[in-house]
């Protein structure tokens, strides 16, 4: 394939995942990023990040759970430090039928007892009598993933300029992977805000991300590098970026203290939210203009679907190949 000039506009998951897929296939990339500041604007540095295929695909289309699972190969193969450990998903023993109706709702897991939660997960041991493990998902830690991911696109000759807002004229193709940011041309995105809290004990190990299942909060407690922990999150209908409320911070810390009570003694290093970008119906679109290829709309799954869609869009540039149920 001729090399390409290509610009890829927005430094978060997307953005990064793209300048990387079309270093590698031999493109000359630039990334830009508005913010002088690396993933301080961005979405992608709120995230949990879970790659879950199969968990997601209670409230999604099959087409994410198929780029997931391509998703989680292209992590593995990229980043060492991905985990790929499974995931488990619990209840209360009161919140039994929510646990019934995700088991209806999803694929890729077995049911388990408590005596196979605890080999999993020893810390939990005596805590719940069932559950679902969902053995193929994985998780990353985004504070050591995003860093990585720049570094590897720069060491495959990524030019990355900082503090760049405005559009290249002399692309051959641009890639705007610019987030919410993209309202400007896509009328149709929305934000939908997301809060979470990130605490550290030592007190407590967890192998993989565990979700709570309860008829009103279900949250998650993903375990990170450095005995952190992101615990997720809720979903408002809002844009708003500011402060997180009381009685989300309580819901949220409170998912951690029941799941287990050692949670009760952690530091809590950062309670906020972030503002994820997404299309009236939650599925993620590579819009085709001109020189321009628009990605976006990747809402709860930015990390779960990067890697599959950049992968996409270097095969429309050198090829013309597109996915019907992605690309518009
Ligand atoms: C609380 C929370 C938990 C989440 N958990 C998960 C999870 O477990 N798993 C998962 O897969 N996903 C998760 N997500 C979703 C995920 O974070 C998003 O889908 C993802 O971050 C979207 O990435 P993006 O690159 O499209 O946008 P962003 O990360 O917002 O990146 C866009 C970038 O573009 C830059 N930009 C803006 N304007 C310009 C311009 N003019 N020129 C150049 N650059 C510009 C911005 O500064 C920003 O850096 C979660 C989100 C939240 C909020």
């Amino acid at each position: 394939m001729p090399q390409r000039k290509i610009t890829v506009r927005g430094a978060g998951i997307c953005g990064l995942w793209h300048a990387l897929m079309l270093a590698k296939a031999g493109h000359d990339v630039t990334l830009t990023e508005s913010s002088t500041e690396l993933f301080a604007e961005a979405c992608s540095q709120y995230a949990g990040a879970m790659l879950s295929p199969f968990c997601e695909e209670e409230g999604t289309e099959p087409l994410n759970r198929d780029l997931g699972l391509r998703a989680l190969d292209l992590w593995r193969e990229t980043y060492p430090r991905s985990d790929i450990n499974g995931s488990l998903v619990l209840a209360q023993a009161r919140d039994r039928r929510e646990l019934d109706r995700f088991a209806r709702m999803t694929e890729g897991h077995e049911r388990i007892d408590g005596d196979k939660i605890s080999e999993l997960e020893p810390d939990l041991a005596g805590r719940y009598e069932t559950g679902l493990y969902f053995a193929q998902e994985g998780h990353v830690t985004p504070q050591d993933a995003l860093p990585f991911l720049l570094d590897q696109a720069k060491g495959m000759g990524v030019n990355v300029q900082l503090g760049v807002a405005d559009a290249p004229d002399d692309a051959d193709w641009v890639i705007d992977c610019r987030g919410l940011a993209a309202r400007d041309t896509l009328k149709d995105l929305r934000g939908v805000r997301g809060e979470r809290a990130v605490i550290r004990t030592s007190e407590v190990k967890l192998s993989r991300p565990v979700r709570l299942l309860h008829p009103r909060f279900p949250l998650y407690v993903v375990p990170w590098s450095d005995d952190r922990f992101l615990i997720g999150a809720t979903q408002i209908e809002s844009e708003e970026t500011g402060p997180v409320t009381v009685r989300s911070a309580l819901e949220l810390l409170s998912t951690a203290y029941a799941l287990h009570p050692a949670f009760g003694e952690a530091e809590i290093l950062d309670v906020s939210a972030g503002v994820r970008p997404a299309f009236p119906d939650n599925q993620p679109r590579v819009i085709v203009r001109n020189d321009r290829i628009l990605v976006n709309g990747l809402y709860r799954n930015g990390y779960l679907l990067a890697p599959a869609l950049a992968e996409l869009t270097a095969r429309f540039v050198d090829e013309g190949v597109t996915h019907p149920e992605v690309f518009s």
